[in-house]
């Protein structure tokens, strides 16, 4: 299949070549497309694709093939827009968690996060937010990325989490004598909003902060709020004053609540929620990003990862009650987007949250548009992503089958086209 991806590639970039004067279009067939804007399936689409843009959606019987164009007959297979995961750290190892990360200098974090961006581009995610990276690294992988020296997907990143001295964003492995800090803590509203301004400096497109303790930093209270009122308000006023989103990392009850009232775009985990969270979450247009497939992979391979005992048992706690109230939050009408926090668990495997999301309360078409359209509005870019609608950005995706009917297809994406270039294709 390598063979074939560079093939195509060459196919591709020789017709960009060699006529640059015209437009280079595009034709993709298939047997269904999804429209995730109206929850309705299109039978036999055609798609043209002029350049990087989406030109014309319609059916295969009403439109003909233009002239000069390259066709792409996907047989069988289903139409997506290109996935988007809310929840990544390209530059983590999921095979190094605990004491394994300090030894992970932050050059290798970056080295790795190049490998991490093409295996989640071809599990079919042309999107990312990548939620909490050391020493700007995500900044750099983006940049790369967008300078086509490397394959990946479109990142929106935020640099390195802020947080209180001891809490989850900071690292606590070390004894006192080592004078460790993360480099996103700041206690006090004047320090949270310096840190938001520097974190805008060095190209943080958004701003990502710890609202509790949580379940893979050592010696913190995963149900316990961090920061008061008083900072989280200052880090979503500093960052909406500055034109970003705010995401929170937040599983408890208290901190959630906290976050949503501060006014943040998003919160991330919300394992403890009840239900005034909620109705918080309702009245303030709050979205809600849960990783429930995560706590498969710390309870099964997380201690051979290096994950601390005291990690697995809030796991247990925590993994359980998430998913009772991602179905509560389903049901009630909140906002949702698919976050799976990989990093933690391999890159690549991102698909595998959407037959749990499905197993826990969404029906498959809601699965499909908390990937695709949901994350897109979150992320303001519902003018250029998250839909294959004419006029936005050529991200698109194909899997065998249909995914309404079973939605483990969503875990062997056949095709990846970013921008109107196919990076993936397969049989
Ligand atoms: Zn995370």
């Amino acid at each position: 299949m390598k063979i074939r991806v560079a093939l195509l590639a060459t196919l591709f970039l020789g017709i960009g070549l060699f006529s640059s004067a015209h437009a280079k279009l595009l034709v993709i067939t298939a047997d269904r497309l999804i429209d995730v804007e109206s929850g309705e399936v299109l039978e036999r689409p055609l798609v043209i694709v002029e350049n990087n843009v989406i030109k014309t959606v319609g059916k295969q019987n009403r439109m003909a093939i233009p002239e000069g164009a390259q066709v792409l007959n996907l047989e069988g297979q289903t139409l997506l827009p290109g996935l988007m995961d809310m929840h990544v750290h390209l530059t983590s190892d999921a095979t190094k968690h605990g004491y394994k990360r300090l030894a992970v200098s932050v050059p290798r974090a970056a080295i790795t996060g190049v490998k991490h961006a093409e295996k989640t581009l071809m599990a079919g995610f042309t999107t990312v937010r990548n939620v909490g990276a050391p020493g700007f690294t995500d900044v750099a992988l983006r940049d790369a990325i967008n300078d086509g020296d490397v394959l990946g997907p479109k990142m929106f990143v935020s640099g390195p989490s802020i947080g209180v001295t001891g809490g989850h964003c900071d690292n606590n492995l070390l004894p006192y004598d080592y004078h460790q800090y993360s480099e996103g803590v700041a206690d006090g509203p004047w320090e949270v909003r310096e840190k938001v301004r520097r974190n805008i400096k060095y190209g943080a497109d958004v701003i990502k902060f710890c609202g509790t303790g949580g379940v893979l930093s050592k010696g913190t209270k995963v149900g316990v709020q961090q920061y008061s009122q008083e900072e989280m308000d200052a880090v979503v006023a500093e960052a909406h004053l500055r034109g970003l989103t705010v995401a929170v990392h937040a599983h408890g009850t208290d901190g959630i609540k906290a976050a949503i009232k501060a006014g943040v775009d998003s919160v991330e985990h919300v394992s403890l929620l009840d239900d005034e969270g909620i109705e918080l979450a309702l009245q303030h247009g709050t979205y809600f990003s849960m990783d429930i497939y995560v706590t498969e992979y710390i309870l099964g391979e997380g201690e051979q990862a290096g994950i601390l005992q005291e990690s697995l048992d809030k796991e247990r706690v925590v993994g359980t009650r998430q998913r009772a109230n991602f179905e509560k939050a389903v049901n009630a009408g909140v906002k949702m987007v698919f976050g799976s926090d990989a990093g933690v668990y391999p890159h690549g495997d991102n698909g595998k949250q959407f037959a749990r999301m499905v197993r826990f309360g969404m029906t498959p078409m809601q699965a499909l548009q908390a990937a695709t359209i949901n994350p897109a509005t979150l992320l303001k870019q519902q003018d250029k992503l998250g839909s294959i609608s004419a006029g936005k950005l050529a991200d698109i995706v194909a899997v065998k089958g249909n995914p309404l009917e079973d939605m483990a297809l969503m875990e062997s994406v056949t095709t990846v086209i970013k921008d109107g270039v196919v990076v993936k294709y397969a049989e």
